[in-house]
């Protein structure tokens, strides 16, 4: 009744669904000659929703764990997470096309392991594909039940999907919210912000991307104090944050927190 019919392959460093980060790797995506010709003007996207089969995925259950978020988690249904185990194994990832070469598609980054089947690509639009103010379990759980490191490699992705570059202060910004949401116990979605009116514009979109607040949901403020402010309803928690231009994101990632930021 239905004839799904790859258009091509993923070609990646991952072998193993495993060993694969939540956050994905760089890979590329070898289209078949056949439909060579419908990759005609992509080259004009600078981000792409590739669909591809998770063709080693257990069809039958519909609860599963969220084991890669934490084995301690209780079952969800199937449609409330991305587990690749699903009755239709199809995988969806928003992606940024780096380069277009005959049929190689270079993509960072993409969750599909080495040889997985790509069933279909289409322009990720920016206008239409992002609700800025969602709020998904998926997310949240990550944020609350992943160890240190893994909560940072989520909200630094977060954080660059928002700002557009790799660069040392949007790194920052998820180790000031990561610190936050411990010391003040709650979601970095939920936290509300007060930043220096002479704030680093790149600090600023980083907390911003990771923790949604805005000026128009009144949960981002700006002040003469030189510190950010970052409370809740009940505590509060204020950052002197270091100067790291010349360091580099990943560096800041590994950084303790009192070489980035003091705090009172
Ligand atoms: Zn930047």
């Amino acid at each position: 009744m239905y004839d799904l019919k790859p258009i091509g392959t993923v070609q990646s460093t991952v072998t193993q669904s495993r060993d694969m980060p939540l956050q994905g790797v760089p890979a590329v995506i070898n289209v078949f000659d056949e439909f060579l010709e419908g990759l005609t003007g992509i080259e004009s996207d600078t981000h792409i929703n590739v669909i591809g089969w998770f063709d080693k995925a257990d069809r039958t259950p519909l609860m599963v764990r969220p084991r890669k978020i934490s084995p301690q988690l209780e079952k969800r249904g199937v449609f409330s997470l991305r587990s690749p185990a699903r009755p239709n194994p199809l995988s969806l990832t928003a992606t940024r096309l780096l380069k277009v070469d005959g049929p190689l598609l270079y993509v960072e980054p993409l969750d599909l392991i080495d040889g997985s089947p790509v069933v279909d690509i289409k322009p990720y639009s920016a206008g239409w594909d992002t609700i800025f103010w969602a709020r998904d379990v998926h997310s949240a759980l990550i944020t609350q039940h992943m160890a240190e490191e893994q909560v940072l490699a989520e909200l630094f992705r977060e954080a660059f999907n928002f700002h557009g570059e790799k660069c040392a202060a949007i790194a920052v910004s998820a180790k000031i919210a990561y610190d936050a949401a411990q010391a003040l116990e709650t979601s970095v979605r939920d936290i509300r912000l007060r930043l220096p009116r002479n704030v680093n514009p790149h600090l600023a979109d980083g907390l911003v991307g990771v923790s949604r607040a805005t000026m128009g949901n009144a949960r981002l403020t700006f002040s003469e104090d030189p510190d950010v402010r970052i409370w809740t309803a009940t505590r509060s928690v204020s950052y002197r944050v270091f100067d790291v231009s010349g360091s580099d994101a990943q560096r800041v990632l590994r950084m303790s927190s009192d070489q980035l930021f003091s705090k009172r």
